[in-house]
């Protein structure tokens, strides 16, 4: 890819948080960029004023919805999967349906959108999940079922490297840890208890993350593909 500037970018789960702040990202750089939503319809309208973004209502639990959309939104030269939603506490309390909805969301949904956008991405395409550094390190208990979604997006993006690198297309996952966010407030409940294993003791910023998925799309990163990018003020460390 030359740049970012003039390409065709689809993010999953535009509306707020780590995801609105990739498209400010890419519109600011001059991409043509599409965004979906599934409840935030005022902050996806304001979001959508602001950046000249198209906003688009899509659920990606809704999986013939969701692949539609990635469809109808092709031939794409950035797939951005970042909607994921946590669901947190004691694995022997905790509601299946919920667990099963979160599968959907963050790990089925990722699948069938990065396979859906492969059908059409021309050769120097990119796919970029945003996964968590609790894909590789879970030092509290109640992450279970959230760390086993965010683990399953390794093995996707180090499979579909695979699958579709011969055609010249990359699959990454971002992993942040910590990101000032509804989902995770840097005045929440969890803050210290986060901050303590921490080497920067603070979260991050949404536009962080949307530094590292730019770069990631842009000409850079072309060698860059079945590879996890944490970026998490050393949670992990
Ligand atoms: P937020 O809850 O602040 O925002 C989530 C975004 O995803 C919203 O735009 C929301 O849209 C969208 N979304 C959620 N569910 C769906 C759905 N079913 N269909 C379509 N869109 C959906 O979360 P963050 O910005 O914090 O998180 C973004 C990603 O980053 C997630 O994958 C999360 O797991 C990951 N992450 C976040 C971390 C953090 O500390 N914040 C740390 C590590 C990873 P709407 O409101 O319209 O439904």
């Amino acid at each position: 890819m030359a740049g970012i500037q003039g390409k065709s970018v689809l993010v999953l789960g535009g509306s707020r948080g780590i995801g609105a702040a990739i498209v400010r990202r890419f519109a600011a750089e001059g991409a043509a960029v599409t965004f979906t939503y599934a409840g935030a319809q005022e902050a996806a309208g304001r979001l959508a004023a602001e950046t000249g973004a198209t906003a688009v209502l899509t659920d990606s639990a809704d999986r013939d919805a969701l692949i539609a959309r990635v469809r109808d939104s092709g031939p794409l030269d950035v797939l951005v999967v970042n909607a994921g939603v946590g669901a947190f506490g004691d694995p022997l309390e905790q509601d299946p349906d919920m667990v099963d909805r979160l599968i959907r969301i963050n790990v089925a949904a990722p699948w069938h959108a990065a396979v859906e956008a492969a059908r059409r991405m021309p050769e120097g395409g990119r796919i970029i999940v945003i996964g968590s550094v609790n894909g590789d390190r879970i030092p509290f208990p109640g992450l279970s079922a959230y760390a086993m979604s965010k683990s399953a997006l390794q093995g996707l993006a180090r499979g579909l490297a695979r699958d579709f690198g011969p055609r010249g297309i990359t699959v990454n996952v971002v992993q942040p840890g910590p990101i000032d966010t509804d989902l995770n407030p840097a005045d929440g409940p969890m803050k210290d208890i986060q901050h303590a294993v921490m080497a920067l003791k603070r979260h991050g910023r949404p536009e962080d993350v949307a530094g590292l998925v730019a770069w990631l799309a842009g000409p850079e990163a072309g060698f860059v593909t079945g590879a996890m990018h944490t970026i998490d003020g050393g949670f992990g460390a």
